[in-house]
């Protein structure tokens, strides 16, 4: 007989199983409290439920834990990057980010991805199946143990596309923000999505409020149908709307996660058109110079460029932040660790036939760092300290000729 992982239960579902065993009510908490607080290792652990109940629940279920498969630390120390190995073989990878204001951990949500992100190592060996509920709370704690610290906040950005997965997203949101969890503010969740419509819907009617970030990483149709293909099932004139509504019933800002790829996206009037598409949301812009994938042909472009295309934006009116690069060394970018796992395996084994081959558009100017002049630009009229302005020139850019390779949409 398989046994289930109690790990993977709502307070309700625990309620129920406590009530089968003719426990009262109440010991569904004192169980959650072991589970998701405690962190019990094994019901003998669990002290204050009577011995019967644990002799019980010891027979038809578990407390699963992750194993540790490997850890790597960047070189400044603040990124901390983990493989696990689930119940069933299958690989996650999660990372740990110090920040001056706490640590952050990024868990995963399901193994592999089906959304074919040209960006991103995690659809690269294809989608293999979602986390439970369980898995996913179980990558905070088992971080907290190999730390010995506490958890500030959680990002649900991982490897898998979380809105792919809601449910089961849901009930670890709920289990690790209750009294007998974690307690982690709803305020400190961020969840991201590459934009699958009637999910964010969902989500915003859940009435949980976590942040949404979407990672659009195009400011129009065109290059976002390459770039993140689910745009061609959910456009920008239906995801823009509803991440609108998200802001109107969850009163939270939303941020745009926007991946800077070298001569493919950060062109100064690729800045505009973004600024434009953005303009009037309750929003900010998030820059990420995307970390080079191997598989993917992604470079970042310079400093020089990444500070204009801020400075554009602001020109705006729109509020925007830089992700400082973390953990580079140490493939911190989505799906990387398990994407080099995956392809030393296939280095002594036969190719996956769910490998992808989505790429990056091809960049429109020659790869190395364009040398750009500084476009002209008016003052912003905004009541910032008075600064002079370089006068700038609008870089010129090639047109080019070439198709976007033709790659897989989400099933
Ligand atoms: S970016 Fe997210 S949604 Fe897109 S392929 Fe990667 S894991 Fe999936």
């Amino acid at each position: 007989m398989n046994k289930t992982n109690l790990k993977d239960l709502s307070l309700e579902g625990l309620q129920k199983l406590v009530i089968d065993y003719g426990q009262p009510s109440y010991r569904a908490r004192q169980l959650a409290e072991w589970l998701f607080q405690k962190d019990a290792a094994t019901f003998e652990d669990m002290l204050n439920l009577p011995a019967t109940l644990r002799e019980a629940l010891e027979k038809k279920h578990t407390v699963d834990r992750l194993r540790q498969l490997k850890r790597l630390v960047s070189s400044e120390g603040t990124t901390r990057k983990y493989l696990f190995e689930l119940s069933d073989g299958n690989t996650v990878e999660s990372v740990l980010m110090q920040h001056d204001y706490g640590a952050s951990v990024c868990v995963s949500t399901q193994v592999g991805c089906r959304m074919g992100c040209a960006l991103c190592a995690s659809t690269l060996g294809g989608w293999v199946r979602n986390l439970t509920p369980g898995e996913i709370y179980e990558q905070v704690l088992a971080i907290r143990r190999n730390q010995g610290r506490g958890v500030q906040r959680i990002v649900i950005m991982g490897t898998g596309e979380p809105l792919d997965n809601l449910n089961h997203t849901l009930v670890f949101v709920r289990n690790i923000t209750a009294d007998y969890g974690l307690g982690i503010s709803t305020r400190r969740i961020t969840l991201s999505t590459c934009g699958l419509v009637p999910k964010i819907k969902e989500l915003a009617a859940s009435g949980l409020g976590i942040t949404l970030a979407v990672s659009l990483h195009a400011p129009d149709d065109d290059l976002r149908n390459r770039i993140v293909p689910v745009n061609r099932r959910y456009p920008l004139a239906e995801l823009i709307p509803a991440c609108a509504e998200y802001i109107k019933q969850t009163g939270r800002r939303v941020t745009f996660e926007y991946a800077l790829i070298r001569g493919v996206n950060d062109a100064p009037e690729q800045a505009k058109a973004l600024a434009a598409l953005v303009r009037g949301l309750n929003c900010h812009v998030n820059l990420i110079p995307v970390n080079t994938v191997q598989e993917r042909g992604a470079k970042p472009p310079g400093a020089s460029t990444v500070r204009w295309f801020q400075e554009l934006l602001e020109t705006r009116g729109i509020p925007v932040t830089v992700r400082r690069e973390m953990g580079a060394d140490i493939n911190a970018a989505c799906g990387q660790l398990r994407a080099v796992d995956l392809r030393n395996t296939a280095a002594t084994s036969s190719p996956s036939p769910g490998m992808s081959s989505n790429r990056v558009p091809s960049p429109k100017s020659s790869p190395p760092e364009p040398v750009r002049k500084e476009p002209v630009r008016k003052e912003p009229a905004r009541k910032e300290p008075v600064r002079k302005e370089p006068v700038r020139k609008e870089p010129v850019r090639k047109k080019s000729s070439r198709k976007g390779p033709s790659r897989k949409g989400p099933s």
